[in-house]
C-alpha cells in the first residue's frame, strides 16, 4: 500500500493494513513511543484501532485525518512515554483502554506519582513539573482490562499479555489473525540495528530483575511458537526466526549485573548500609550520565537509577558477602 510522507514520523506496513508508526523526534525523552495503527479492513474492523501510539497531538490529528475515524486506543502500561499523550485520541474520539490499576495513571498524574512509589521519595511537584515537560495531559475515562485478557472489537480480538517485570500491569500484545507480536517495553530498544538502547528498564521499586528474565523467556517462547512479526515501543520490525531481540535484552541485563559486580569488586565499598552504598554508586553515573541534569530532571533520573542500582546489588554475591561478613 501507499504510505503517506509525513515529516518526523516513520510509518512501516507490518503486514497488510497494519502499520508500526514512530515519531523521530520527541519534544522530550520521555515523551514518545512506537505502536500500531490497525486500519480497517472487511471481516476485520470497520474503523481503525491505535495501539499503544503515543506520539503528540499534531500528529495524533494528521493521522486521524488520513485513517479516521479512529474507534479505540489501548495502552500497554502507565509509564508516562505510554501516558503522555493519550489524551489527544480521546479528543478524537477513540474510546481508551488500558491494564488495570495503571490504567488510573492516565486519568490523574496524582495516582502515577503514589501507584509507582515516587511518593516515598520525592515531592509531587518534582514528578509534576518532569511530567509536564513531557507533555503529560490526563484523560477524562478510560476502560480498564486485566493484563493477560482479550480485547474483543466487532468481528477482531486482540489477545493482551502479562509482562510485569517492567511494571506490574505492563502488557505485550499479539493479533492472531496476522500473527504480529508486540511485545511494548520489554527492552528491545534498539532504534536500529547497529545502534544500541538501554535494554530492559527496572526502575521502579515494583519492577523485577528476575521476573524481566521469566518474561523475556516467556516472550522468546511464544514468539518462536506464535508469531511472524515483532515490533516493539521503540525499535524495528523483526521476523521469525531472528531472535536477536531476546539475546541483546539479556546480554543488556548481564552487563548491568557485571557494572555494578565491577564497582563493588574493585572499590572500597564495605559499609554495612546499602543506603549508603547505593549513594557512592549513583555518584559514578553508572547507568544514566547526570552531570547536565538539573532539578526535577536529575531528582527523577537519581530515584530511577537508585531503584536499578538497589535490584543489581540485590542479585550480586559481592554484595552478599559483604552483608554477610
Ligand atoms: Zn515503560
Amino acid at each position: 500500500m501507499r504510505l503517506p510522507k509525513i515529516d518526523n514520523l516513520e510509518i512501516t506496513e507490518v503486514s497488510e493494513d497494519i502499520l508500526l508508526v514512530h515519531q523521530t523526534d520527541p519534544p522530550y525523552f520521555f515523551s514518545c513511543c512506537d505502536g500500531l495503527l490497525i486500519l480497517p479492513k472487511k471481516k476485520r474492523n470497520n474503523s481503525t484501532i491505535s495501539l499503544d501510539l503515543n506520539i503528540e497531538q499534531k500528529y495524533v490529528n494528521l493521522l486521524n485525518n488520513i485513517y479516521g475515524p479512529i474507534s479505540d486506543y489501548i495502552n500497554s502500561h502507565g509509564h508516562l512515554d505510554h501516558t503522555c499523550n493519550v489524551h489527544a485520541w480521546e479528543e478524537i474520539g477513540a474510546t481508551i483502554h488500558a491494564p488495570y490499576p495503571e490504567s488510573n495513571y492516565l486519568l490523574n498524574l496524582h495516582n502515577f506519582y503514589q501507584g509507582f512509589g515516587f511518593n516515598e521519595e520525592l515531592d509531587y511537584e518534582i514528578v509534576e513539573e518532569f511530567a509536564i515537560l513531557n507533555g503529560y495531559q490526563g484523560c477524562k475515562n478510560v476502560n480498564a482490562f486485566k493484563p493477560g485478557e482479550t480485547l474483543e472489537f466487532e468481528d477482531y480480538n486482540i489477545n493482551s499479555i502479562s509482562f510485569s517485570g517492567h511494571s506490574k500491569a505492563h502488557v505485550g500484545f499479539f493479533l492472531p489473525d496476522e500473527k504480529i507480536f508486540h511485545i511494548s517495553c520489554l527492552g528491545f530498544d534498539k532504534p536500529k540495528p547497529e545502534i544500541e538502547g538501554f535494554g530492559p528498564w527496572y526502575g521502579f521499586k515494583e519492577a523485577s530483575i528476575s521476573q524481566c528474565i521469566k518474561d523475556i523467556k516467556k516472550a522468546e517462547k511464544f514468539f518462536i511458537q506464535n508469531a511472524k512479526f515483532l515490533t516493539s515501543s521503540h525499535s524495528y520490525v523483526v521476523k521469525n526466526p531472528d531472535l536477536s531481540p531476546f539475546e541483546y535484552m539479556r546480554h543488556k541485563i548481564k552487563n548491568n549485573q557485571d557494572k555494578v559486580d565491577r564497582v563493588l569488586k574493585l572499590h572500597d565499598v564495605l559499609e554495612t548500609s546499602e543506603n549508603k552504598i547505593v549513594k557512592k554508586l549513583l555518584k559514578m553515573d553508572l547507568f544514566f550520565p547526570k552531570k547536565k541534569l538539573k532539578g526535577a530532571v536529575l531528582e527523577v533520573y537519581r530515584f530511577w537509577e537508585s531503584w536499578i542500582i538497589r535490584k543489581h546489588l540485590h542479585r550480586s554475591e559481592f554484595f552478599r558477602n559483604i552483608q554477610e561478613n
